[in-house]
């Protein structure tokens, strides 16, 4: 059996690699290094896989959400909702802005933000609602943009986790994750599931106004060389990095197959384990299909019921199984984004969550061998 990895990034290279290596010596060809065509070549081909009108490539995914933050305007004090069990990136920027985090439970089936918390959070000072389409799977958008329009609010989609899934309206009609709300930001760090050599990141928009605000903001607020008419950021996505992600676009929907494939033999192999809850399907298909882009698993995340997770964690690290627990602590409980006005009742899924979630090795290389290792491995020892 090959060595398990947490991600397999050599793996899933050597499959590309003349095609990847040729886009790169192109770029080194023509020296175009920053803001060269394979930027806008990358942009337009990502704007149509997406069908989204305006993609804005800048440095990283914590960029992406700040830009995004400061596109719209959102001023000091303004209060901005998003879930306590996320990635840091998400609360880091809100406070950097002088914006007003406020931090809210998540659900415990999808672990994406609670509707009704956003709705109990809302004050007048509420400006914006950040959901993060956590795992892989997109947050309630329809209830979230619906919650929006009645509070006049912005939504900011965090889809670093979620690019090339789909959301299934209560209509049935669908939409890529990160083209619904009125911006959405995007991680292009190597181990997400469209991941450059090095950092990226990017915006998305319908509306044509933000996007030209935004592609001001990214250079340094210039909309004219050398006229700085806002306060901007230098956030560039560079050539080669773009290179790689073009030719990385045209597999993304082969790369979140083969993920969501894993993820359905891990299902089938912890079936019937009563201190294992696997993943949830999407709400449309209520369980794990192959065919929809429902979920694309940038983590294939358990719950452990009664059991010593972090006693699972050190066994499966001593027989040679990476995993993850993500996350440990609750972004409420971090010393950084502390605030009194935060009570522990009102954080009962994410309290329990970072006690009991485990995250299992999950990329587009797993063999079944090593799933089935890594599966009856878990089964014996919580079972011990
Ligand atoms: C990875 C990630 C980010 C940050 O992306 P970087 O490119 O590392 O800056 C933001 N939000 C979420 C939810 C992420 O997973």
């Amino acid at each position: 059996m090959k060595k398990i990895q947490m991600v397999d990034l050599k793996g899933q290279y050597s499959k590309i690699k003349q095609e990847v290596d040729r886009s790169i010596l192109d770029v080194l060809d023509t020296t175009a290094f920053i803001n060269g065509p394979k930027v806008h070549e990358f942009q337009k081909n990502l704007e149509n896989y997406l069908g989204v009108k305006h993609v804005i490539p800048c440095a990283n995914g914590t960029d992406a959400l700040q830009i995004a933050m400061m596109g719209l305007g959102l001023k000091p004090g303004d209060e901005v909702i998003t879930a306590d069990f996320t990635f840091a990136a998400t609360v880091e920027v809100i406070a950097l802005l002088q914006l007003t985090p406020v931090l809210v439970d998540v659900d415990p089936i999808s672990f994406n933000i609670d509707v009704d918390a956003i709705k109990r959070a809302i004050t007048p000072k509420t400006k914006a609602i950040v959901p993060v389409h956590l795992f892989g799977q997109c947050a309630n958008m329809e209830a979230i943009m619906e919650i929006a329009k009645d509070n006049n609010l912005y939504v900011i989609e965090d889809n670093a986790q979620a690019i090339g899934a789909d959301y299934t309206y209560s209509d049935g009609t669908k939409a890529k994750a990160g083209t619904i709300g009125h911006v959405a930001s995007t991680s292009f760090f190597p181990s997400k599931n469209l991941g450059c050599y090095g950092d990226g990141g990017a915006i998305f928009t319908n509306d044509d106004d933000l996007a030209h605000t935004i592609r001001g903001i990214v250079n340094h607020g210039m909309y004219v060389r050398y006229h700085h008419d806002v306060v901007g950021v230098n956030s560039r996505l560079d050539s080669i990095q773009a290179a790689i992600l073009d030719i990385k676009l045209k597999y993304l929907d082969t790369y979140n197959k083969l993920r969501r494939q894993a993820a359905i033999k891990y299902t089938k192999a912890l079936e019937g384990q009563d201190k294992i809850i696997t993943p949830s399907g999407c709400s449309s298909c209520n369980e794990l299909c192959e065919t929809c882009d429902c979920h694309v698993f940038h983590q294939y995340t358990l719950k452990l019921v009664n059991s010593d997770r972090d006693a699972l964690v050190s066994h499966l690290n001593e027989k040679g199984i990476p995993c993850g627990v993500y996350y440990p602590i609750p972004l409420h409980l971090q010393k950084a984004y502390k605030d009194e006005r935060y009570k522990e009742e009102d954080f009962v899924v994410t309290n329990q969550l970072v006690k009991e979630v485990i995250s299992l090795p999950m990329h587009t290389e797993l063999d079944d061998d090593q799933i089935e290792y890594i599966s009856s491995t878990i089964i014996n020892f919580i079972n011990r």
